[in-house]
């Protein structure tokens, strides 16, 4: 059972945010802004490649409710999935950082020259 699962199962102890029968919302361990929260659904996927159109439409309805309860859907907030090797994804359960409490910084992600591709 992977790390993620083993968080929703409270197998390993997490800072608990918000939980409904699919979903579990919970602070990460290593925070990159003043709210930086997990989202992660209970039934295991590798990654957003995996989950299907119908469990992400719930779980949008989740992020939704979980920025409400942390009192920044009208401040604003980021969310970013990291998928796969190039996505810089560590852990291997679909999982979305919920990001905000204070104005995200934007920049370029790679070293890589956009204009290589367009
Ligand atoms: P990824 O790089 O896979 O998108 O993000 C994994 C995230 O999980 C990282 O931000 C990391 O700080 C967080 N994380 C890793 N292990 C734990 C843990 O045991 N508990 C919590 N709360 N967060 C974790
Ligand atoms: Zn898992």
């Amino acid at each position: 059972m992977c790390l993620f699962c083993k968080i929703a199962n409270k197998e390993i102890p997490s800072n608990a945010v918000a939980e409904n029968d699919h979903f579990f919302a919970f602070h990460d361990i290593n925070p990159k802004a003043p709210v930086h929260v997990l989202i992660i659904p209970k039934k295991h996927f590798d990654s957003f490649n995996d989950i299907t159109a119908e469990m992400m439409g719930k779980m949008t309805t989740f992020i939704h409710h979980v920025a409400k309860e942390l009192g920044i859907n009208e401040s604003g907030y980021r969310i970013i999935s990291n998928i796969g090797e190039d996505g810089g994804q560590e852990v291997k359960h679909l999982h979305f950082h919920l990001l905000g409490g204070a104005k995200l910084y934007w920049g370029h992600f790679a070293d890589a020259d956009s204009k290589d591709f367009f």
